[in-house]
Formats: structure tokens, C-alpha cells, sequence
């Protein structure tokens, strides 16, 4: 059943963001010269202000529960919204686990009313992503 070939694989979620932003700045990737923050602050909802991090961390946990409930090995990057983690970090905690799956959890804002739903974003093929690619 698709439920049991999920037992044993291990999903590394990370919950966007963090409570405190950490504008410093490292590598897009192993050995880049090109350069981004460590961890923006995120967006908030229009209508309640709540702050993208809380929002990312609280389905984060509902995810955990669910997939839990079928038998995957679950690690977050984070459990609190008070940590100081750049995108280095959580990456180390996805390859230290060996992680089959590493899924970053954002709720995006735009400024544009216009624009709503849903996106999923996947590694681009380049010289870090390849070995994961497929
Ligand atoms: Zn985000």
C-alpha cells in the first residue's frame, strides 16, 4: 500500500522564517560567490497581521502529525519561532538526517491583490541540485 512504502522515510520540514530576521548575508550554495540574507522576515496576513513564522511553524506541526500518522520519520528545522537559523543551517539539518525529502513551509505575501494560491518551488538543475534533481 502507498501508506507502508512510506514507513521509514524520513521528511525534514522547515517552518519559514523565525521570529527575528537575520539580515546577514552567506552563500546561495556550497563554494557561490553570490551572496543572500540568512533569514528575511516574511510577509504577514492582509487581514489578521500574523506574522509569516508563526504561521509556517503552526502548519508545520500539522504536517508533522500527518505524515507521523503514516509511518515517516519526521525532524524539523525548528520547533520554536525563537532561533537564529540561515539557509546553510537548515539545509546541514536536512543532509545531516539524510532526508528523503526536505520541504520548506512559506505562506508568501504579494502586493498585488491580484495574485493568490498556491506555488510549489523545486531545485533548479544546477551543479548543487543535480545529484537531487530527479
Ligand atoms: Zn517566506
Amino acid at each position: 500500500s502507498p501508506r507502508r512504502s512510506l514507513a521509514g522515510k524520513v521528511v525534514v520540514i522547515d517552518p519559514g522564517h523565525q521570529s527575528k530576521a537575520d539580515l546577514s548575508r552567506e552563500p546561495i550554495g556550497p563554494g557561490a560567490a553570490e551572496t543572500k540574507e540568512k533569514t528575511a522576515g516574511g510577509s504577514s496576513g492582509v487581514k489578521s497581521r500574523t506574522p509569516e513564522y508563526k504561521i509556517t511553524l503552526a502548519i508545520s506541526k500539522l504536517l508533522k502529525a500527518k505524515l507521523e500518522a503514516n509511518g515517516i520519520k519526521v525532524i524539523m528545522t525548528r520547533t520554536t519561532n525563537n532561533v537564529n537559523l540561515g539557509n546553510i543551517k537548515r539545509a546541514e539539518i536536512a543532509n545531516k538526517a539524510h532526508a528523503d525529502l526536505f520541504v520548506r513551509i512559506h505562506t508568501d505575501g504579494s502586493a498585488n491583490i491580484k495574485v493568490n494560491g498556491v506555488s510549489t518551488l523545486y531545485p533548479a538543475f544546477n551543479k548543487w541540485a543535480a545529484p537531487i534533481y530527479k
